[in-house]
C-alpha cells in the first residue's frame, strides 16, 4: 500500500493490534518481527525513518569492547553475536571491519581496570597492553565456534610502523581485532521496513506521521505533509521514540523519567592523506581524556568521532565548535604528522543516544544495555498498555525488537511463529557468497536489463540484490546520467522515490543515498535532485522550490553545510 491507500485504511478502521511510535531502528525491528508474525502493525514516525540516533551512529556494528571494564558481560557477548548475524544477514551493507588499537603503554590501566569494574573509578584512565589483551581474548571468546571474522592479533612497535608509515612513533604495540561496519544505516533501516510490509499486508508504515495525543483507547496522530489528524485504537503502544520516549510519554498523559540521553557527534572528512594512513581498518583509541575515538573508514571519506555528552532536549543536538576543535585535535595522538583542517571538514552530524536515566558520575559509565519498561493501562485511563523501547545500540538492535515482539506478542495471546535470527535483509537476500558468484550474478542482470556491466557493478555495491529490482526499473523507461553526479542517473532516482517512501527532498539526499554524508553535494545537484522528484511525484513548482529551501536550510543549521 503506498501511503494514500494506508490513510485511507486506517480511516475506514482505526482499530490495529500495535501501535509503534518512532520509526528509529528499535522502532522498525520490531515492527519487522511482528510483521513477520502476522501481526497487524503500524510504524510512525514524526520526521523520516532513521532520521534521529539511528542517522547519527558511528557507523560500527559492534560487540563494544570497552563495555568489558564496566563488567557489562551480557551486553558483549549478545552484541557480538549480533553483530556476526548482522554480516551473514545484511552482506551488502554489513561488512567485516578490521579495527585497530594504537597502544602507548604496556602496563597502565592493570590496577585501573579491577576498580573500574568493581565500579570504585570512576575517571576514564589509560589502558595498557596486557589489559587491552585481556579484553579482547574475551570478546574473541564470544564470538563462539563458527568465526564469523578472525581472532585478534597483536604487532610489536617496528612490524606497527612499517604497517602503517605515518602511526606515531611513540606507541609501544598495535592490537587488531575485527568488528563489522553498517555502512549505510539508514538504507539498512529502510529496507527492513519495505520486508515487514512485504510480507504482511498488515504492515503499515508512514513517515512524517506524529503522536500528537491520546486518551481512554483512542490515539490522535498528526500527519505532519497535511496537518490532519487522523484516530487510531490499538490494543497495544510501544513507545520506540529514543531519546524522545518521555516527551512521547506526556503527550499520552503519562509522567515517566525513563531517558538520561547523552550527545554523540562526528565530522566526515576528505582528506585523502589520512584516508590513505589508516587504508581499510578502524583506529580506535584512547584519546588525552581518556575517552574512546575512532577514525573510520567510510568509502572514501574519514569518519571521525565521537562526543559523550549529557543533554536535556535532544532536539538540539548539534556539532559545536568545541567539538570540532577536539575532533582535529585528536588525530595528532596517533597520525601526528597529518594536518587536519576545518576545510577537510565536508559533513557535521550529532545524535543523542536514548540511554536508560542513571546516576554514574560519567557519561561513560552509563549502561548500554536496553530495556523495556511497561506502563500498564489500568493506572493511567489509557485502554491499553504502553511499553517503552530504552536504550540499546544499533548492533543488538534484532535482539531487542525480539524481546519486545515477545512480550507484545504474549499481550495480544498469539504464538510466536518465526523469528528473525537468521533471516536475511533487503539486497542481502540470496546474496552471492564467492567473487565468482557475484560475478555471475552482476553478468546475468547485465544480460537480462541490457545495462552496462560498470553500472550493474555500482547499483549492486549499492543495493545488493535488489539491483535486480532497480535494474528492470531503471530499463523501463528514459534514463540517463544525472548532470551534476553522473553515477546516479534519472531512473535511479525515480526508483527511489516511488518505491521507498520518500516524501521529502533531504529523505534522498541524506539517507536514501549517502550524498550528503560523502559531502557530494552542491547547489547543482540538490535543485537537479528536486526537479527529478518533482517529476516523479508530482510536485507543483511552488513544493520543488520549497523542498530545495527546506535541504539547503536542514544541511545548514544540523550539518553546517553551506551551498
Ligand atoms: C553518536 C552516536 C554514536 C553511536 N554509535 C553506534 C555504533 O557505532 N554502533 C551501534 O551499535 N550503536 C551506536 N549508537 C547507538 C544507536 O545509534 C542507538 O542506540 C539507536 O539508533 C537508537 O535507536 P532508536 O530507534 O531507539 O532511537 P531513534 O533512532 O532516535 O528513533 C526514535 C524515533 O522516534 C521519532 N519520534 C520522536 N517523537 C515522536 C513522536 N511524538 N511521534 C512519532 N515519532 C516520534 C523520532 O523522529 C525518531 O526517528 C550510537 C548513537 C549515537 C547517538
Amino acid at each position: 500500500m503506498n501511503r494514500t491507500e494506508i490513510l485511507a485504511s486506517l480511516k475506514a478502521d482505526p482499530r490495529v493490534s500495535v501501535l509503534i511510535i518512532g520509526g528509529g531502528i528499535n522502532g522498525i525491528g520490531t515492527f519487522r518481527d511482528l510483521a513477520l508474525n502476522g501481526v497487524d502493525v503500524l510504524l510512525v514516525d514524526r520526521a523520516d525513518f532513521c532520521s534521529g540516533a539511528s542517522a547519527a551512529s558511528s557507523h560500527m556494528a559492534h560487540g563494544g569492547v570497552r563495555y568489558l571494564e564496566n563488567g557489562e558481560f551480557r551486553l558483549v557477548r549478545e552484541a557480538v553475536q549480533e553483530r556476526n548475524r548482522l554480516i551473514g544477514n545484511a552482506p551488502h551493507l554489513v561488512r567485516p571491519l578490521p579495527t585497530t588499537i594504537p597502544i602507548f603503554k604496556l602496563f597502565s590501566g592493570l590496577w585501573n581496570a579491577p576498580l573500574k569494574f568493581l565500579r570504585l573509578l570512576d575517571k576514564p584512565s589509560e589502558r595498557g597492553a596486557l589489559v587491552i589483551k585481556a579484553g579482547l581474548i574475551l570478546y574473541d571468546a564470544y564470538t563462539g565456534g563458527r568465526r564469523t571474522v578472525p581472532h585478534h592479533r597483536f604487532l610489536g612497535r617496528a612490524a606497527s610502523l612499517s604497517r602503517w608509515n605515518r602511526l606515531n612513533p611513540q606507541i609501544v604495540n598495535t592490537a587488531t581485532y575485527y568488528d563489522g561496519a553498517i555502512l549505510q544505516p539508514e538504507r539498512l533501516g529502510l529496507e527492513l521496513i519495505l520486508d515487514a510490509e512485504a510480507d504482511n499486508s498488515q504492515a503499515r508504515a508512514l513517515n512524517y506521521m506524529s503522536l500528537e495525543s491520546g486518551s481512554g483507547e483512542t490515539l490522535l496522530l498528526r500527519d505532519e505533509l497535511t496537518d490532519s489528524l487522523l484516530e487510531v485504537r490499538p490494543r497495544l503502544v510501544i513507545n520506540a521514540a529514543g531519546s524522545w520516549i518521555d516527551s512521547a510519554n506526556r503527550k499520552l498523559g503519562l509522567s515517566t523519567r525513563f531517558i538520561g540521553g547523552t550527545k554523540g557527534s562526528h565530522l566526515v572528512l576528505d582528506h585523502p592523506e589520512l584516508r590513505a594512513a589508516i587504508g581499510d581498518h578502524e583506529f580506535f583509541f584512547e584519546n588525552k581524556d581518556g575517552r574512546i575515538v575512532l577514525i573510520f573508514p567510510l568509502f572514501d571519506r574519514v569518519l571521525i568521532g565521537t562526543t559523550d555528552i549529557p543533554i536535556e532536549n535532544p532536539d538540539e543536538a548539534r556539532c559545536t565548535e568545541a567539538e570540532t576543535e577536539y575532533f582535529l585535535e585528536m588525530v595528532g595522538r596517533v597520525f601526528p604528522s597529518i594536518r587536519i583542517s576545518p576545510e577537510n571538514i565536508v559533513f557535521r552530524f550529532s545524535g543523542v543516544r536514548p540511554l536508560a536515566a542513571s546516576r554514574a558520575k560519567t557519561a561513560g559509565q552509563i549502561t548500554r544495555e536496553h530495556a523495556i519498561e511497561v506502563v500498564s493501562g489500568e493506572w493511567t485511563g489509557l485502554a491499553f498498555p504502553v511499553y517503552s523501547l530504552v536504550g540499546g545500540k544499533w548492533t543488538s538492535f534484532r535482539a531487542f525488537s525480539e524481546e519486545a515482539a515477545d512480550k507484545a506478542l504474549a499481550h495480544l495471546g498469539r504464538p510466536r511463529q518465526k523469528d528473525t535470527r537468521s533471516l536475511p535483509v533487503g539486497g542481502g537476500r540470496g546474496y552471492p557468497g564467492t567473487p565468482e558468484d557475484v560475478k555471475r550474478f552482476m553478468d546475468g542482470v547485465a544480460a537480462w536489463t541490457g545495462l552496462p556491466p560498470n553500472r550493474v557493478r555500482i547499483l549492486f555495491e549499492r543495493y545488493g540484490t535488489r539491483v535486480e529490482q532497480v535494474a528492470t526499473f531503471i530499463g523501463r523507461g528514459q534514463d540517463g546520467p544525472l548532470k551534476s553526479v553522473p553515477s546516479y542517473s534519472r531512473q535511479e532516482f525515480a526508483f527511489l522515490a516511488q518505491q521507498e517512501k520518500i516524501l521529502h527532498l533531504d529523505d534522498l539526499l541524506l539517507r536514501r543515498s549517502m550524498l550528503g554524508m560523502l559531502g557530494r553535494l552542491t547547489r547543482e545537484l540538490v535543485e537537479e535532485a528536486a526537479g527529478v522528484l518533482a517529476e516523479s511525484l508530482h510536485w507543483q513548482d511552488a513544493r520543488t522550490k520549497a523542498e530545495v529551501g527546506r535541504t539547503l536550510e536542514i544541511l545548514a543549521d544540523r550539518h553546517a553545510v553551506r551551498l
